[in-house]
């Protein structure tokens, strides 16, 4: 077993490439051909190996695939063309009409949405703190297929009670769903806590570069699916072990067809190559930002795991490699927050996480600001609120460029 990016670097190699070429090529055929006719037949009827048409697999996108499977030491993933497609997969082609789930409150903004959006479709689902598995095993039904988390939560950075989260889950035989886009597989590996599946959004830190959407589920092997109640009979024909990647590629990318394209998961693999040292450096950066701005008498609250008075600050050390690259602050009230977004001069004004760029946002006023106030207030956002997605710029300028705006005011 080679570490973390050595294996990425060379995963793509582990199959014979044509002419020797260092990464997987961009495969762009949209069917496949055989030879042989039954050989054709055999590969629709599942009895061998293969591609039929591009919606259901290509080739580049199966070795995004495995790198991925590789990232989380997990069983098998697939992809989808955003992560929200990769969440929006697992009601589609896990959940039936009277399902509950026990979802985080502390959500992504689209994330919290879609789960209100399928109450129509009759899945309810209970927002509960998961910083607290008492929460989570109180808000539990006998319909409850799925507990669903992050392991960071964008904006105010709460950790979800993962460890006692995930032992809940295996006592009641309920299949638990992690969100690592936040910490990435580089910082924790969800299948340490016996989550069964876990998404990351290929947008983030796995790309980064912010010039690619993509999206992945990948099944760690932690879940048994003898235990899951909705497997179609069709499926339940195959071992055991796949039967979750399998109903969700036939259920939700077949039938749904938010594929990957072969261009942005080549795209997504090469930023992949890099994940490791991009997101050490944004760790690091963001550590010393949080520092800085806990410092200064300008600064009422500064949310990251990495400081110590953070809540969770024990549990983000015992789990994760490092704090992430997301914090939050809230300025002193004398303080406009647009007037000090106006003042930095390296950081963008603009939403997006995971960027090599230093981007900042002002949370209430522009990705929660559909919520409303009354929700926004249950999520802990406080109007002022700020979110820095901290990019891998040299620390000494962010540095330096944080102190000159605190000292304007
Ligand atoms: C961005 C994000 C998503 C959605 O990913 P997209 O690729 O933008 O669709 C889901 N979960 C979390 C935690 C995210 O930060």
């Amino acid at each position: 077993m080679t570490g973390f990016t050595t294996t990425i670097l060379h995963n793509d190699r582990q199959s014979e490439i044509e002419h020797g070429s260092i990464h997987k090529p961009i495969h762009s055929a949209v069917t496949f051909g055989y030879a042989d006719a039954r050989e054709l037949a055999d590969v629709f009827q599942g009895k061998k190996a293969g591609y039929r048409y591009g919606r259901q697999g290509n080739p580049t996108v199966t070795a995004l695939e495995d790198k991925i499977t590789k990232m989380e030491n997990g069983v098998a993933s697939l992809c989808f063309s955003s992560g929200m497609a990769a969440i929006g997969a697992i009601p589609l082609g896990l959940l039936k009409n009277g399902d509950h789930i026990v979802s985080s409150a502390f959500l992504f903004g689209n994330t919290s949405n879609l789960w209100q959006t399928i109450t129509s479709l009759g899945v309810s689902t209970s927002f509960v703190d998961a910083t607290n598995v008492a929460n989570v095993e109180a808000a539990l039904t006998p319909n409850t297929r799925i507990v669903f988390v992050e392991t960071i939560a964008n904006p105010r950075t709460q950790v979800a009670d993962l460890k006692e989260i995930g032992e809940l889950c295996q006592a009641r035989g309920i299949l638990f769903v992690v969100d690592n886009t936040m910490t990435s597989p580089f910082l924790f590996h969800p299948k340490t806590v016996g989550a069964g599946l876990v998404i990351n959004s290929l947008t983030k830190a796995i790309s980064g570069h912010g010039d690619v959407l993509g999206g992945c589920i990948t099944d760690t092997g932690a879940y048994d699916w003898n235990l899951y109640p909705n497997i179609a009979p069709n499926i339940k024909k195959q071992a055991p072990a796949m039967w979750g990647i399998n109903q969700l590629r036939g259920k939700a990318l077949r039938d749904f067809g938010a594929c990957l394209s072969p261009d942005a998961a080549h795209q997504i693999a090469i930023g992949a190559e890099t994940m490791a040292l991009r997101v050490e450096r944004q760790c690091s950066n963001a550590l010393q930002l949080t520092e800085l701005l806990a410092a200064s008498d300008k600064v009422a609250a500064v949310h990251y795991p990495g400081l110590k008075n953070h809540p969770q600050h024990g549990l983000s050390s015992e789990l994760f490699k490092a704090h992430g690259s997301i914090f939050s602050f809230e300025l002193k009230p004398h303080i406009d927050c647009f007037d000090f977004l106006n003042r930095l001069n390296i950081p963008i004004s603009a939403t997006h996480l995971g960027d090599n760029r230093t981007l900042i946002i002002p949370v209430a006023h522009t990705i929660f600001f559909e919520m409303g106030q009354e929700r926004r207030a249950a999520m802990g956002i406080s109007e002022s609120l700020v979110r820095v997605s901290v990019g891998i710029e040299d620390s000494d300028d962010l540095l330096a460029d944080f102190a000159q705006a605190l000292a304007a005011f």
